[in-house]
C-alpha cells in the first residue's frame, strides 16, 4: 500500500469510527426518537431522509430492540443493517431518487430500506428490492404490509426473489442502486443497469476484513468511483454459501 492509499484508508477508518461513536448515542425509545437523535448527532442532514425514516417504523421490521442504532439478526445469516447505515445510504442517494426514475435495492432483507427508498422515489415509479432467501422475501412483504400495503399494491415497491448480483434488468436502468451486502468486486450487471447520471452505493471487500462503502457514478458513459467510509457488511454471495450448505 502506498503512502497516499494508506492515508486514505486511515482517514476512512477514522471517519467511520467517529460515526460509530455518534451512532451509539442515537438509540431511542421509539422510531421518532431514534430518527431525531440520528439527525441531532449529524448522522444525516436531509429533511427528506428524515421524513422517509419517520414514515417507516423500524419496529415493523424487527422485534429485536428496533430503536437501538445497531444491526440485528433476521435469520438466515442476514441482518437488518444499523439505522445509521440506512441513513447514510439514503443520504448518499437522495438526489438520485428523482421523478421518472426507478431504483434498486440489492439484498433487501427485512425490506426496511427498500420501503424508505419507495417513500422517496414518489408515485408512478418503482423501487425493486431483490433478495435471494425466499423466506426473507416473504417476511419483507409482510413487514411492509403492516403500515405500507399501498406501496406494494401500487407497485411503488416490488420485492422479488433472485440473485441480486445480476440486478433486475426488466425495470432498468436505475438512477439509484443500493447494495446491502459486501461484494468482492462490483458486479458488472449492476454497472450496466445504472442509468446515465445515476449513482450506486455498494460495500466492497478490498481484502479480508477490509470493506469500503463505494460511491459509483456513471457520467457521460464513464464510471467513476470513490470510497466513502470503511464499513462491515455480510457478504454478497450465493445462497448456498450464505446458508453454509455448499
Ligand atoms: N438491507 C437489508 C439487509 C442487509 S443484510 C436490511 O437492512 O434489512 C444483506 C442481505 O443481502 C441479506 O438479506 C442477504 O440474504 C442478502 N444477499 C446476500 N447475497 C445476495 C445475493 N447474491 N442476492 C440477493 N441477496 C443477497
Amino acid at each position: 500500500m502506498n503512502i497516499r492509499s494508506k492515508a486514505l484508508s486511515t482517514l476512512l477508518v477514522l471517519s467511520s469510527q467517529i460515526r460509530l461513536s455518534m451512532s451509539w448515542r442515537s438509540s431511542g425509545n421509539s422510531n421518532a426518537e431514534l430518527v431525531t437523535n440520528m439527525k441531532k448527532n449529524g448522522l444525516f442532514s436531509s429533511n427528506r431522509v428524515g421524513e422517509a425514516m419517520l414514515a417507516v417504523d423500524r419496529g415493523d421490521f424487527t422485534n429485536n430492540n428496533p430503536y437501538e442504532d445497531r444491526p440485528q439478526t433476521i435469520g438466515f445469516n442476514a441482518t437488518i443493517s444499523a439505522p445509521h447505515m440506512h441513513a447514510a445510504a439514503l443520504e448518499a442517494l437522495k438526489d438520485h431518487f428523482v421523478a421518472g426514475a426507478n431504483a434498486l435495492d440489492v439484498g433487501s432483507g427485512s425490506g426496511f430500506l427498500a420501503a424508505c427508498m419507495a417513500q422517496m422515489v414518489g408515485p408512478n415509479r418503482t423501487v425493486v428490492g431483490i433478495e435471494h432467501i425466499p423466506q426473507l422475501v416473504e417476511m419483507s412483504k409482510k413487514n411492509v404490509a403492516k403500515h405500507h400495503r399501498n406501496l406494494l399494491e401500487n407497485q411503488n415497491l416490488i420485492l422479488v426473489e433472485g440473485d441480486g448480483r445480476l440486478g433486475y434488468p426488466s425495470k432498468a436502468p436505475y438512477m439509484a442502486i443500493h447494495v446491502g451486502a459486501a461484494a468482492k468486486e462490483i458486479p458488472p450487471q449492476l454497472i450496466e443497469q445504472l442509468a446515465e447520471g445515476g449513482r450506486m452505493v455498494i460495500p466492497v471487500e478490498k481484502s479480508v476484513g477490509e470493506q469500503y462503502f463505494l460511491q459509483v457514478e456513471k457520467v457521460n458513459g464513464q464510471v467513476r468511483q470513490k470510497a466513502i467510509e470503511s464499513v462491515i457488511y455480510v457478504p454478497l454471495t450465493s445462497r448456498e454459501k450464505q446458508l453454509g450448505i455448499e
